[in-house]
């Protein structure tokens, strides 16, 4: 059934707010300027407050039910991240306030930058990305600008290997590189005899995700770190999902030059919606004078008794701006108080439970479904949503019925290199309970794709509407209201 709209909730005189008597002589507004035709809804405070938190329970959340969104890090952000960003002193600043009087946030910002040089082993940090996407723009224009510099001026290939994030060939594509795609081998590494072949003077570097979207770790990533220096190119790594890795092993010391995270992934600050992300790059020693800026400094160190002062400053060849202001300051505390609850230990075990949740995961679904790339997982794993004996189920018939189970669907047809893929994320802040659960449900879903099959096709049953032509969706975005059938 429809929800009625909220005109169709508006009764003539009722009325949700009170203004404050004028203080100033009241004023005729221009007559251009009223439209008194326009049909505004009238509705008590209440009438609103019901129909926006009814919409709002229509929509699925992390607070509301399980997302185990592979390559999406859909973890559970800690209310005590947003009493952080919600402290006055942070929220109350202004981007344009000198430097003296924002000590507290560059310290803040600092401190960030600081914590995310120990876990990936890089030397230098810039904040300002808004997203993984964007940090991985900055990051791949560090690069040019650093062959630039030293005159390669021939060097214009990126290789991508074919589990990249589709991300990856987009970034090197606006940057003006020539992307070469890269093929897997049967372990789902990038395959090293091909890589041989490509490796020449004209590749400027090689963007990699380790783990990569099949959820495995590159078992060669050394030979492919030293194979692209040798020819003189660069390592790009792909740090969106980094949960898998923190607090055991630093992208850094593997030998990686440039990479960008996800806090909005890696340190649980939300996403989806819209909503703004951070997506900071760090960079090895060689690279650092070319981060974008301006970057905190400390302008003046501290002593015992004093605290340092600090400041903003740009990098000696940086690429520029990449970001108005200082980039999300809302993202950074919340990662940096994510950061700091956690501890040094508690990202090692961040990293444990993601990885041991993803191969629980895997160890109960494995039976079930075909894992064609099927060895120990990192924080995620990628099955085959269809059955030989039930050939007319696919996996988007899978991932729809699982919303009638109150799950959100996983990731699906991607990567592209497995046939109808299921990528499975559980992430470290689910219980084993509610992975019982979701096991326990996709179990009962295959059997359904044997014997009711036309349940799946007609799936999801619960929701407000059925199934939405995805692509229209979301080329031609309706955000104004809802519009019945
Ligand atoms: C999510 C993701 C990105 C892009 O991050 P956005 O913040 O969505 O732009 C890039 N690479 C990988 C591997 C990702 O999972």
């Amino acid at each position: 059934m429809a929800e009625p709209t909220i005109y169709e909730l508006s009764s003539p005189g009722r009325m949700g707010v009170r203004f404050p008597e004028p203080d100033v002589p009241l004023a005729d507004l221009p007559a251009g300027l009223v439209r008194g035709e326009l049909p505004l809804p009238e509705l008590s405070e209440l009438d609103v407050v019901r129909h926006f938190t009814h919409l709002s329970r229509l929509n699925y959340s992390i607070d509301g039910g399980f997302y185990p969104l592979g390559s999406c890090t859909m973890k559970y952000n800690p209310k005590v991240n947003e009493v952080a960003a919600r402290l006055p002193g942070f929220a109350f600043t202004h981007p344009l306030q000198p430097a003296e009087t924002v000590q507290g946030n560059l310290a803040l910002m600092h401190e960030l930058q600081e914590y995310l040089k120990e876990i990936s082993g890089l030397a230098a940090i810039s904040l300002q990305p808004a997203a993984g996407a964007h940090g991985e723009f900055t990051g791949v224009l560090i690069m040019k600008a650093y062959h630039d510099a030293m005159g390669n001026t021939n060097r214009t290939k990126m290789l991508i290997p074919d589990s990249a994030h589709g991300t990856n060939p987009a970034t090197s594509s606006m940057s003006g590189f020539e992307v070469v795609p890269l093929p897997s081998d049967e372990r789902g590494n990038v395959d090293l005899a091909a890589l041989k072949v490509l490796c020449d003077d004209t590749v400027a570097g090689l963007m990699l995700t380790n783990p990569n979207t099949l959820g495995l770790f590159d078992e060669n990533v050394v030979e492919v770190v030293n194979m692209i220096h040798g020819c003189g190119g660069l390592i790009y790594g792909d740090g969106a999902n980094l949960n898998a890795l923190l607090g055991v092993a630093r992208p850094g010391d593997i030998g990686f030059d440039v990479m960008h995270f996800n806090l909005h992934k890696t340190f649980s600050t939300p996403h989806g919606g819209g909503g703004p992300g951070s997506g900071p790059v760090g960079v090895a020693a060689h690279l650092a004078d070319f981060l974008p800026g301006p970057n905190v400094v400390i302008a003046e160190e501290g002593s015992e008794d004093e605290a340092p002062l600090f400041d903003l400053a740009m990098p000696a060849k940086s690429i520029g701006r990449v970001k108005s202001f200082h980039g999300h300051f809302g993202m950074m505390i919340r990662a940096f108080t994510y950061i700091t609850m956690h501890g040094a230990d508690g990202m090692r075990r961040i990293a444990e439970h993601a990885v041991l949740n993803a191969n629980y995961l895997l160890a109960k679904l494995r039976k079930t479904y075909h894992v064609p790339y099927d060895r120990i997982c990192m924080h995620e794993f990628v099955m085959e949503g269809v059955f030989a004996d039930a050939p007319g189920v696919h996996a988007l018939d899978i991932a729809k019925r699982l919303m009638d189970y109150n799950f959100h669907p996983p990731t699906n047809y991607f990567p592209l290199i497995v046939h109808e893929a299921l990528m499975i994320e559980p992430t470290e802040t689910e219980n084993k309970q509610t992975l019982d659960v979701f096991a326990d449900v996709l179990i009962k879903i295959a059997e359904e794709a044997h014997t009711q099959p036309e349940l799946l096709h007609s799936a999801p049953h619960i929701t407000p509407i059925g199934r939405l032509d995805e692509v229209k969706a979301a080329k031609d975005l309706v955000l104004c209201c809802w519009i019945p059938e």
